[in-house]
Formats: structure tokens, C-alpha cells, sequence
């Protein structure tokens, strides 16, 4: 048998006509999308390993989370120690941040990563072991206005994408004593309920019961509807923060729905969080979501600064985009399909692809063209904007053809001024 793919992965690649979403022109356009935002925005890219220490993870992420205690792949090297592949990116982020002593040059930074993360979970639809997530972290700055900022820019990562109907929940939080009078609260609410709720929330019970009220089981969400509720716990200097969260969002017209049952399953976080939702998804319709975590620094023995940042799946942004029939408009296809035909016209035709090519036009040829339809169909295939066909004619008169295969128009141009025409035709796209 042949050896095949393992589960929960997938190829992105060049051709595919049932998962648009894996095709490589799509990635390489979300990707310029995100490059460019987060350069409007002054995020610096950082990259950092796809694996550390398992510790990292276990002290940064929590070893009570799901992502750690269930997902995480990881392994002995040959020194016998832990690694585990990366399950998120802002764990890592902080590390980076320490080791490289950031906290020297600029009390205040704006860091974005891309890159595969991994989690061993059961797979289904949205949900992979090997995925990608780009995310933002701004650290140094304990603002409103920071965190507004922060989910501004992961909106308009969604504008610019083109991506409708999303909803951006948020809620806050508070700190760590609020969170534990909050637990103590909601554990007292469930405990009479705790047969009826599902497997999963019954294992939060002891770990985790915040998580439960993230649980998209019917009955757990019946269950919860009068459970205690997080904005009631937090200090009045929290609650003024996150009013005036709120109006900034509303200032900058971000809509935006609060959602006290949001507490994202990471154990980091403080004070504002959010996430983003599609209903396109299915039961996995989060496309993305983030919050503050002001003591991870700390945590890892770094500089006591705070931070916000959210992280994307690029896969669900994909499907979701592909759901919403948005067309991607920067395909790296051919601008240019060159067919020679007879002896004659090899040589001419191999110094025009190649000085094309070293003018920046995307092109290609076909050396072995002997008949001109299956030349086109070729030219189709890779959905090349222009054809030339150049014979004995054509090398005779010192004149050609371009072709606009989707126009299905042609005018002639002359030798001598073909490179300076197809370099204009390429720069009005
Ligand atoms: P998280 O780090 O769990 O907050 O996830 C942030 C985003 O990453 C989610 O909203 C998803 O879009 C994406 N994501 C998380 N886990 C997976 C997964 N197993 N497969 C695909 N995307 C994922």
C-alpha cells in the first residue's frame, strides 16, 4: 500500500477542484493580506521554532487546558528532553521576547507571527493536528485603547478579506481573585447539575469550570442559562474599563455583541477578551479570538509588563472565505503563454520568455507545441491571461499576435516593440 498522509493533515497545492481552500494562490493572498495589515498597523514579524521545551507550554499555556493535558505532541529528543511542537504561538512569543531581551530597546512592542501550530485533537471539520495561525501581540501598554486597537486590526483583517456576517463577542474577565470567587460561584450553580451536563463539562468540573461555560453541548448551554455571570464579579475599575472598551469599539463603528460565557480556553488570560465566530463553520465557528494577559511575562520570569493579542486560524478564514463565494484576484497564474511553432521560432521565442521573464512578467511556454489546440488547452489550464503563437509567418513579417484568452480579443503588435507592450499591458493588470 502506498504510504499516505497521516490524519488530521492536508497538502496545500497548486491544483485542486473540490478544496478551493487548499490551493496555494489562496494561501499566498491571505498571506500578502496579513503581511500588509500588520505592517499598516507596525507589527514586526517575529518567528521562532515550531518546538520548545514542553515546559514552556505547561507553565505558559496551563497544564490544565485542554491544549496542554490532552493535544500536545510531544517527545523525548535523544538527550532525553521533553519538546513538544507548538501548540499556539504566544508562548513561544514571550520566551522570544526574554531570550532576546526585547524589553531593551523599547518599553512598548507590536509583535506578528504566521506559522504551523499543532494540536493532537480528534479531527472533523475546521479542526486540524497541523494548522495555521497568524497572530498580533502588543506588549508594554495596559490601555483601553491598546486592547481597541488590538481588535480593531483583527476587524479589519476581516474587511480587507472580504469576510461577512462575522460576530465579534467579547467579555471581561477581571483578575485572578475575581476569576476564583467566579469559579467558586459557578461550581456551587452547577454541582446539583453536574450528572446532567455532558462528559466533557463534568471533567471541567475539578480542572477547568470556566471552560464549561464555553461548551456547545445542548444540554450544557440549557443548563447554563442562569448561571452566575462574570460581569457581576469584576472590581468597578474593571467595569469602567471595559465600558470604555466598549464605547471606543462603538466610536470606531467595530460592532460588536458582549458575551459573558466567553472565557477562552487558555489559562493566560485577563481582563478583555474575544473571539470572532462564522456561522459558515459549523460546531468549530471560530475563526479567531484573543484577550490580555498581563502576567505571562512575569510568569516566565520576564520584565513585568503587560500584553494583548488574538491569534487566527487560516484554515477557517479560507473555508469561510470560499463559503461566502469571495473570488481571490491576485491568482499567480501566467500573464503571459507563448506557443512556438517550427523550427524557426524556438530561438526568438526562448530570448523573449526569458527577457519577460527578467522584466518581472509571470509567463511560461510550450517547448514541445506541435498542435496549436492542444497548446491552448494548455495555456487554459494554467489559466494564462495572454497567448502568443509564434510560426514561420509570424518570424517572417516581424509581427505577432497577443491574445486576451478571456476576452477572447487579439491585436498585433511588432517585434521591436513587443517587451515594452506587454509590459504596459502587465502594468494595467
Ligand atoms: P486558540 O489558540 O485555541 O484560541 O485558537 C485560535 C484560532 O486558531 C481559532 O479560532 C481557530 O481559528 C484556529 N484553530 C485552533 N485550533 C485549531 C485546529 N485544531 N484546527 C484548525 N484551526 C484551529
Amino acid at each position: 500500500m502506498s504510504i499516505q498522509i497521516p490524519k488530521g493533515l492536508y497538502d496545500i497545492v497548486p491544483y485542486s477542484e473540490k478544496e478551493k481552500w487548499k490551493l496555494i494562490d489562496y494561501w499566498h493572498y491571505v498571506e500578502k493580506i496579513l503581511h500588509k495589515l500588520s505592517n499598516d498597523y507596525n507589527y514586526k514579524e517575529i518567528r521562532t521554532p515550531i518546538f520548545e521545551r514542553t515546559e514552556l507550554f505547561e507553565r505558559g499555556v496551563g497544564q490544565a487546558t485542554d491544549v496542554v493535558s490532552k493535544e500536545m505532541y510531544t517527545f523525548k529528543d535523544k538527550a532525553e528532553r521533553l519538546m513538544s511542537l507548538r501548540p499556539e504561538g504566544t508562548a513561544s512569543l514571550m520566551r522570544a521576547f526574554i531570550e532576546n531581551n526585547f524589553a531593551s530597546y523599547s518599553q512598548k512592542h507590536k509583535l506578528y507571527y504566521f506559522g504551523p501550530m499543532f494540536r493532537y485533537d480528534r479531527p472533523q471539520k475546521g479542526r486540524f493536528r497541523q494548522f495555521y495561525q497568524y497572530g498580533a501581540e502588543a506588549v508594554g501598554d495596559p490601555s483601553e485603547e491598546q486592547d481597541v486597537e488590538i481588535i480593531d486590526m483583527l476587524h479589519e483583517l476581516y474587511q480587507r478579506l472580504g469576510l461577512k456576517d462575522l460576530v465579534l463577542h467579547i467579555n471581561y474577565i477581571g483578575q485572578a481573585n475575581t476569576r476564583n470567587s467566579f469559579k467558586e460561584e459557578l461550581k456551587k450553580y452547577l454541582k446539583p447539575h453536574l450528572n446532567d451536563l455532558s462528559k466533557e463539562s463534568q471533567d471541567r468540573f475539578i480542572k477547568n469550570p470556566m471552560r464549561i461555560l464555553d461548551s456547545k453541548d445542548e444540554r450544557d448551554i440549557k443548563i447554563l442559562e442562569n448561571a452566575p455571570n462574570i460581569l457581576e464579579f469584576i472590581t468597578n475599575e474593571d467595569e469602567e474599563s471595559f465600558k470604555k472598551i466598549c464605547n471606543l469599539l462603538s466610536h470606531l463603528k467595530i460592532p460588536y455583541k458582549i458575551n459573558n460565557k466567553l472565557v477562552r480556553g487558555l489559562d493566560y488570560y485577563n481582563k478583555t477578551v474575544f473571539e470572532i465566530t462564522s456561522s459558515y463553520l459549523g460546531a468549530q465557528n471560530a475563526l479567531g479570538g484573543g484577550g490580555r494577559y498581563d502576567s505571562l511575562l512575569k510568569e516566565f520570569n520576564g520584565p513585568n509588563l503587560p500584553a494583548i493579542g488574538y491569534a487566527v486560524g487560516i484554515e477557517r478564514i479560507l473555508q469561510t472565505m470560499i463559503a461566502q463565494g469571495i473570488k481571490v484576484e491576485d491568482l499567480n497564474n501566467p500573464f503571459i503563454f507563448i506557443i512556438p511553432l517550427g523550427e524557426k521560432s524556438k530561438n526568438y521565442s526562448f530570448t523573449l520568455i526569458s527577457s519577460l521573464r527578467k522584466n518581472r512578467i509571470p509567463c511560461d511556454i510550450d517547448f514541445n507545441a506541435k498542435k496549436i489546440q492542444k497548446s491552448l488547452q494548455i495555456a487554459n489550464k494554467c489559466n494564462a491571461k495572454y497567448v502568443i503563437i509564434i510560426g514561420d509567418d509570424e518570424m517572417d513579417k516581424k509581427k505577432l499576435k497577443i491574445k486576451n484568452m478571456e476576452k477572447r480579443t487579439e491585436e498585433e503588435v511588432k517585434f521591436d516593440t513587443l517587451i515594452y507592450h506587454i509590459k504596459t499591458l502587465y502594468k494595467a493588470g
